[in-house]
């Protein structure tokens, strides 16, 4: 009789491993599919709960103070945080307003409440009410928390700026770097599967439970659960447990046609008219690049070429053929498929950054006759491209990949993830 051993499946590819201790710094890896499982690192939860707590008092300046001047012919318009999504909103464009304050505001204070009320307790020893359900939540919404690619489009804006009119940085706008960094810092020194643990440990299982029953993932903690919780709510994080995503072929196929679809108007109609003493050009996405080339901007232009252009379509396309080489059952390079599909889970909300951008300009520049920028409706078009690639590269389940790949009874010897830097 073996002692029972903390396992954990891949959440990308299904095979079971032992959760080990790591040494510090050291990050575990699927001996499958390659894909990262979890890290050591240093001081967690107390570290990430004392940044947390740093971060409050900048979020609130950063969102109050004056952010950014454009001093244009004399006049001087300031703005807010919140400014790119308000000028929007007074275009009549409003979902879009509603998306941008969403992504830039609602969803990082709904982060950075929550992650105090968890982990502030739980650095202590406590465990708060409502922690599994908080902690789900907060993971869930992490992509969508977008400071970080609004600071970068703030520097898009900043440059081509450059020669219309000096822009002079306010308060907020230190106050929303420093923010960023402390929550970026709290991010790093997190481990997920530390805080889980602590609400609840990780399943033990002997090798001959693991190879005799049937084990599922929970898709929102990573617990290890029999198979018989399909459709019901798992016991540590409360979300619905699915041993595969339901409906994940459909749903991918039927969001990334929409980005597709989407995708067309997006690039064909103008995303913003620049007006310059009354006279002015729309601008595509596609001229946009070119004219920030044809001033010799190239690292700003190079940004958006790769988070407009090349991401969007490079998006499309890998997804597409994950979906076709799963419904076909020919994945070739499963762990090359996997390592993909990764990748473009990752990177899509970079693209957000033109329509940040476009924000932020039309809330900068409004200096009346001399020059205003108005959004066009090929942004509204953009942003829903990027929603919906990034909703389906959400539901499309990577472990399908193995799984029609043939490996689906394969199981990896039972041995600790491989440890490396
Ligand atoms: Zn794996
Ligand atoms: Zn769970």
């Amino acid at each position: 009789m073996s002692t029972p051993l903390p396992i954990l499946l891949c959440p990308f590819c299904d095979a079971a491993h032992v959760l080990r201790p790591l040494p510090p710094g050291a990050r575990a890896r699927c001996r499958r599919c390659g894909s990262p499982l979890y890290a050591r690192r240093r001081g967690t939860v107390a570290a990430a709960a004392r940044l947390h707590l740093a971060a409050v008092p900048l979020f609130a300046a950063a969102h109050l103070l004056p952010f950014v001047g454009l001093e244009l012919g004399g006049r001087e318009q300031t703005t807010t945080v919140l400014s790119a999504a308000l000028a929007l909103w007074r275009h009549g464009i409003w979902w879009l307003a509603a998306l941008v304050f969403t992504l830039m505001f609602l969803v990082p204070l709904a982060r950075l409440l929550a992650a105090l009320h968890l982990l502030r307790p739980l650095a202590r020893g406590r465990l708060p009410s409502r922690a599994a359900t908080t902690f789900r939540i907060l993971e869930r919404f992490r992509p969508w928390a977008m400071t970080d690619v609004y600071l970068m489009a703030l520097v898009v804006a900043w440059a081509k700026l450059r020669d219309l009119g000096l822009l002079e940085p306010g308060p907020a706008l230190f106050a929303f770097v420093a923010m960023l960094a402390l929550l970026l810092g709290a991010e790093a020194v997190l481990e997920p599967l530390e805080v889980w643990e602590r609400i609840a440990p990780q399943t033990r299982l002997t090798p001959a439970a693991l190879a005799t029953g049937r084990w599922i993932a929970c898709p929102h903690c990573r617990q290890t659960l029999p198979a018989d919780r399909e459709g019901r709510p798992c016991p540590r994080c409360g979300g619905r447990v699915h041993a595969r995503t339901p409906g994940s072929l459909a749903r991918t196929t039927a969001w990334l046609l929409a980005a597709t679809f989407a995708y067309v108007p997006a690039n064909l109609l103008p995303v913003m008219t620049v007006v310059w003493l009354g006279r002015g050009e729309p601008d595509t996405i596609l001229s946009g690049v070119a004219a920030l080339y044809g001033a010799g901007l190239w690292p700003v232009a190079t940004v958006i070429f790769l988070a407009s252009i090349v991401v969007p379509v490079a998006k499309i396309l890998v997804l597409a053929g994950l979906l076709a080489g799963i419904r076909t059952g020919r994945i070739a390079h499963p762990r090359l498929a996997t390592a993909l599909y990764r990748a473009v889970d990752a990177v899509g909300r970079w693209s957000m950054i033109d329509v940040f951008v476009v924000g932020i300009l039309t809330a900068l520049v409004s200096a009346g006759r001399l020059a205003t920028v108005e959004p066009g409706p090929g942004i509204s078009a953009f942003a829903a491209t990027v929603v919906f690639t990034m909703i389906a590269a959400h539901v499309l389940d990577p472990r399908l990949l193995w799984d029609r790949a043939g490996a689906r009874h394969v199981r990896v010897p039972l041995r600790p993830a491989a440890a490396g830097a």
